[in-house]
């Protein structure tokens, strides 16, 4: 298996093959789940003490499996947030796994670390944080958000414990009412309470209504944390007057912008982002809107030190990565090994440069405003409100939630488009999660005709 022959040879030219087929195809068919009876009958048992080889293995995963996966990369995937990879990103993500990259410390990856921390850098700088902050590509935005709400109270637990006052019976994170779920999943783990604030009716979370939780509870909260692009309606909260709060109260400022702090990046939407430099942490998903194939969260901190004091590991067997002065990032969140998933998104933004990653989401964010003038437009359909970034939410006007799931499948099963059902404040709406720059007005129309 490990050798290098004429049949391992084979099976690396089989999957390159493939891999090129699939990178390079314009049409991959938007595809579907199947049940696992159907799976069973039409895969069987893949796995015995012989082997099946690995022509029949990719053959059963190109007809059989991944037809029963949905394509998350195509133009009419429009639900939850899709993923948009550059084809760069995807071919090197090839590389990343041909190499055997370690990326947890600078002793074994210094040469993939300092490109990851030059992406971490560029965002830094975009986000307009100080040149000192820094960080980690992490799993996923859930575990991004838990690593920054750890720091957050490892730090309010030592600033406590320096002046000599009491931890409080419980510590609390205030975030928005509509902040994402991974929020509380984060206070689960932690053990922690969550503080909901009703934002405005415009669903942006303001410094007012914080400040009467920051009174409220006082210096239990030991976080804040600010949605920039929430998930269900793309919609920013009033960042600036929330980090004012500052000036008063000692907290932590986490900005959960998974989804849509991309959008900073495009001069049509960097100002929705007013206050992101007084952050203490942030993260940015680049499998979401910055087109890096899954899985990525650049996690930022403003002082990268307050995310080592909180997360470093130690063990014998570790001291001679973590008794130095060098960048490991293991060291930064809740993860020990790790593969260097920021190389991707190094890889396609050192090809294309920055500038086109800006005008492929300006180009989203330019296609939502039109379709949301068209579904304003049409007799039967309402805004439920009007897009900030890239998100459109509306109603069919009469419409049931059966009458929406019996849409969507149908969408679905017809391999026209992937858009599910949603709901605010108990109403049954859908959405368009727009982040593909093949997507185009024309998709859009198309399926708002499927809704006459
Ligand atoms: C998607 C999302 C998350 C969770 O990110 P994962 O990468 O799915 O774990 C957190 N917050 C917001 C605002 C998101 O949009």
């Amino acid at each position: 298996m490990h050798e290098v022959s004429s049949e391992t040879t084979r099976l690396v030219d089989l999957v390159l093959d493939y891999s090129r087929r699939r990178m390079l195809s314009s049409d991959t068919p938007l595809d579907k789940p199947s049940t696992e009876a159907d799976l069973a009958r039409l895969a069987g048992r893949t796995i015995d003490e012989r082997g099946i080889g690995a022509g029949r293995a990719l053959s059963l995963f190109e007809h059989v499996l991944a037809p029963a996966c949905i394509t998350t990369d195509h133009p009419q995937y429009l639900s939850f947030i899709p993923t948009a990879p550059t084809k760069a990103a995807i071919a090197f993500d090839l590389v990343v796994s041909a190499s055997a990259l370690y990326g947890g410390s600078w002793l074994e990856g210094a040469g993939a670390v300092y490109a990851e921390n030059e992406v971490l850098a560029w965002l830094a700088n975009e986000f307009r944080l100080p040149a000192t902050a820094g960080g980690v590509f992490v799993q996923g935005g859930t575990l991004g958000n838990l690593s920054a709400l750890v720091a957050a109270r490892e730090h309010a637990r030592a600033t406590l414990h320096e002046a000599g006052t009491d931890a409080p019976g419980r510590w609390k994170v205030v975030c928005s009412a509509e902040a994402h779920s991974s929020i509380a999943s984060a206070a689960r783990v932690m053990d922690v309470d969550v503080v909901p604030v009703a934002p405005g009716e415009d669903g942006m979370l303001r410094g007012d209504a914080v400040r009467a939780a920051l009174e409220e509870h006082g210096a239990s909260v030991f976080a804040v944390v600010a949605t920039s692009g929430s998930t269900n309606f793309g919609i920013v909260d009033d960042i600036a007057s929330i980090a004012a709060l500052k000036d008063e109260h000692d907290f932590w400022l986490h900005v959960d912008g998974a989804y849509g702090l991309a959008a900073m990046l495009s001069p049509l939407a960097r100002d929705r982002f007013a206050g992101v430099e007084r952050a203490d942490s942030v993260i940015v998903d680049p499998h979401k809107w910055l087109f890096a194939p899954f899985d990525a969260c650049a996690l930022i901190y403003r002082d990268p030190e307050t995310g080592r004091r909180a997360h470093t590991q130690h063990a014998e067997y570790l001291d001679t990565l973590t008794e130095t002065s060098e960048w490991s990032p293991s060291d930064y969140a809740a993860h020990l090994t790790r593969r260097p998933r920021g190389l991707p998104l190094w890889f396609s933004l050192a090809t294309h440069g920055a500038a086109a990653y800006r005008d492929a989401i300006t180009h989203s964010l330019q296609l939502a405003q039109d379709i949301a003038r068209e579904i304003a437009s049409r007799d039967g359909f309402r805004l439920v409100r009007e897009p900030q970034l890239s998100v459109v939410v509306f109603e069919r006007e009469g419409w049931t939630k059966a009458d929406y799931d019996r849409w969507s499948a149908r969408l679905l099963d017809e391999q026209r488009a992937f858009v599910t059902p949603s709901s605010h404040a108990g109403r049954t709406n859908t959405r368009f999660a727009i982040v593909n720059p093949t997507t185009t007005f024309e998709h859009l129309v198309a399926i708002l005709d499927t809704m006459a």
